[in-house]
């Protein structure tokens, strides 16, 4: 395992620092790690591009509108000063705070209060429904994050707001026009069917997408086929990504997921825009 372009520091969800991301990465004698926040570079601003002896990739993860689900798009190699993106990535913040403080208003009226309080002393600037979760936890409302989203987040919870995100084109473009490279993360996480993967890659690719995430945690080797092979038939490179939250999840550490292999033809590292040294 010598790559992991897929992570989230506490500039999101997750519970660390970019640097503590870094540090992991370089336990795990990684060589390049992407630190892809939701809809957020905040984290990228101050990090170099070779740290501990780990190359450092500009990434993010875009959540998107497609038919009727969600899907995430992760970018790579992006420039987080390209205004569209900042642009793009400011509404979908804006949209982020706005559904929280929703949620803070059907909470409220349902007798817990504080939400927008809790969530602004932490060091994230873009909300989701993992630190609401946290939240109802702290306050006891449910006893596990995984009870809160069944009662509370879920579709159909007593707190749910549907989410209002760009859409998958508009993810792809912003990621584009700051240069970056667009893969769609864990594939065989979505809610639909093989055929509808399948459609679902074939727009992710007339949009400009380049990549699909075939390796993270808890893949099996049915769905790594089946992404392959949709990669092959559409002409895509091969990502692979932890979705690194907290070290809680021991299962979802930095660099720990099945390995692309060094031969593979369609490896992420072969693509142009690929920096620095490959991963053998
Ligand atoms: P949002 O983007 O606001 O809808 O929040 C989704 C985030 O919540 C994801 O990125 C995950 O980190 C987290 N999440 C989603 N479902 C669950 C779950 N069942 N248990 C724990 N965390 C979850
Ligand atoms: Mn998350
Ligand atoms: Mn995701
Ligand atoms: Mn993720």
């Amino acid at each position: 395992m010598k790559i992991d372009l897929h992570c989230h520091s506490f500039y999101s969800d997750g519970t660390q620092s970019p640097e503590f991301l870094v540090q992991r990465a370089a336990e795990n004698q990684l060589t390049h790690l992407a630190i892809t926040d939701h809809d957020c570079i905040a984290g990228l601003i101050n990090l170099p591009a070779d740290l501990m002896g780990v190359s450092i990739i500009k990434g993010v993860e875009i959540s998107c509108g497609w038919q009727s689900i969600e899907v995430h798009i992760v970018g790579l190699f992006i420039d987080p000063d390209n205004i569209d993106l900042i642009h793009l990535l400011e509404s979908q913040q804006g949209a982020r705070r706005s559904r929280v403080e929703q949620m803070h208003k059907k909470l409220t009226e349902l007798g817990t209060n504080g939400l927008m309080g809790y969530l602004e002393a932490l060091p994230a600037i873009a909300y989701t429904r993992s630190q609401v979760a946290d939240f109802l936890v702290e306050q006891k409302v449910c006893k596990t994050k995984q009870k809160s989203f069944k009662t509370h987040l879920a579709k159909g919870g007593k707190v749910y707001v549907a989410p209002d995100w760009c859409h998958l084109e508009a993810g792809i473009s912003a990621i584009k026009a700051a240069g970056g490279l667009a893969v769609l993360a864990h594939p065989g996480r979505y809610p639909i069917n093989k055929t509808t993967l399948a459609e679902l890659v074939t727009a992710f690719t007339d949009c400009g997408g380049e990549a699909l995430e075939s390796r993270y945690p808890n893949i099996d080797l049915k769905m790594i086929k089946q992404i392959e092979t949709l990669a092959e038939v559409n002409g895509l490179y091969l990502s692979a990504g932890s979705d690194f939250h907290t070290a809680a999840a021991h299962w979802t550490d930095v660099g720990k997921f099945p390995g692309l292999e060094t031969s593979n033809k369609k490896a992420i590292w072969l693509h142009p825009k690929w920096q620095g040294e490959l991963p053998i």
